[in-house]
């Protein structure tokens, strides 16, 4: 099948979707301290309207799902999704982004209902700094989620970590050391403003450049060329067995190369991570629409895709004081 392009000629085939917005977890970086007064069950999207939604997109040449949240796995019964979303013809990778806590619980039903791969985030290996960034963690529970999700195969594991200047940026360098031990793909992600003030201080930035800088006082990077880098790019250290990826969504986008749709918890197409344009499906969806009429608003918001963003790391803390753009915190879109 002919892929979908956007107006500026990048095939869209990858979707990602939020199936909560709640989470077991109060990231300093995602939630605010008082947490979020969460969207009621109502609004969310039953599993039924994301088969259908999902299905729907495969027949428009969507080819990639990553379930995402909230913490997915808060979410119950989300195996049944899973094998669900499996079994729709042309989806032919289907992965998962979790903070990893409830791991060990799902792993082997995971694995049996098709899941591809899993993306654990983790921004500490120090369980006191882990209770901290979290707001009460408990990192041994993702220790173990990790190897459980080794244990039953779902390879490659990659390890996604945030540096915050002053929050766990003294941790680059352990991070980058898991790959020599491990076959892992860890990956540094650049700190984005989003949610409010009190989430986001530009002087906590870090850019890709400054974290492989560190990461190079270990030792020489490899570049290493991989099938499905994504926005990834990645190297290797001597004798490593796993790889270093690096993403830098502000110091420099990736925007002429994004190939992703993301659909939020309550029913929002979100065309770009960075921007608060969104098609609503629930009103569709929920008012007899036919597919043909879904298929219409899917092709909407790949049509108002826009070109990229134009995040300057200098006036990132004016703007989101300006309310300029992010109001919306990860934990509600879906990273
Ligand atoms: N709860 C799951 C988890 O933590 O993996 C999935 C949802 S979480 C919103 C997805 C990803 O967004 C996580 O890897 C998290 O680190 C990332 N994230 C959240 N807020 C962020 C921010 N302000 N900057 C960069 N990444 C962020
Ligand atoms: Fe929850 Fe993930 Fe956000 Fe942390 S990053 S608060 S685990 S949604």
């Amino acid at each position: 099948m002919k892929l979908l392009k956007d107006n500026y000629q990048r095939s869209i085939d990858y979707l990602r979707v939020s199936i909560t917005d709640r989470c077991n977890l109060r990231c300093i970086y995602c939630m605010p301290s008082g947490g979020l007064i969460p969207i009621e069950h109502k609004e969310i999207l039953t599993y039924e309207e994301i088969i259908r939604v999902i299905s729907i997109s495969s027949k428009i040449g969507v080819r990639k799902i990553r379930i995402t949240g909230g913490e997915p796995l808060v979410r119950r019964n989300v195996v049944y999704l899973i094998e669900s979303i499996k079994n729709i013809d042309g989806i032919e990778d289907l992965s998962l982004t979790t903070n990893g806590i409830l791991l060990s619980r799902y792993a082997e039903e995971l694995k049996h209902a098709g899941l591809d791969r899993v993306n654990v985030s983790l921004d500490t290996l120090n369980p006191e700094r882990y209770r901290m960034i979290t707001r009460g963690g408990d990192l041994d529970f993702v220790l173990k989620g990790i190897e459980a999700i080794e244990r039953v195969g779902l390879n490659p594991i990659k390890i996604n970590m945030v540096p915050i200047r002053g929050i766990n940026s003294d941790e680059i360098k352990d991070f980058a050391k898991l790959t020599l031990k491990s076959p892992y793909q860890v990956r540094f992600i650049e700190y984005m403003p989003f949610g409010s003030e009190e989430m986001w201080s530009t002087e906590k930035f870090i850019s890709t450049e400054e974290i492989k800088s560190i990461v190079e006082s270990i030792d020489t990077l490899y570049p290493v060329k991989m099938k499905k880098s994504g926005p990834a790019r990645y190297f290797r250290l001597e004798n490593g067995l796993g790889v270093i990826g690096f993403i830098s969504p502000i110091s420099n986008h990736f925007c002429d190369e994004c190939n992703r749709l993301r659909l939020t918890a309550d029913g929002k197409l979100r065309p770009c991570l960075f921007s608060e344009t969104e098609v609503d499906l629930k009103p569709a969806l929920r008012g007899g629409a036919s597919d043909d009429e879904i298929k219409r608003l899917l092709k909407l918001s790949i049509e108002i895709k826009p070109e990229g963003h134009n995040i300057d790391p200098e006036k990132l803390a004016l703007m989101i004081k300006n309310r300029e753009f992010c109001r919306r915190p990860m934990s509600r879109i879906g990273g």
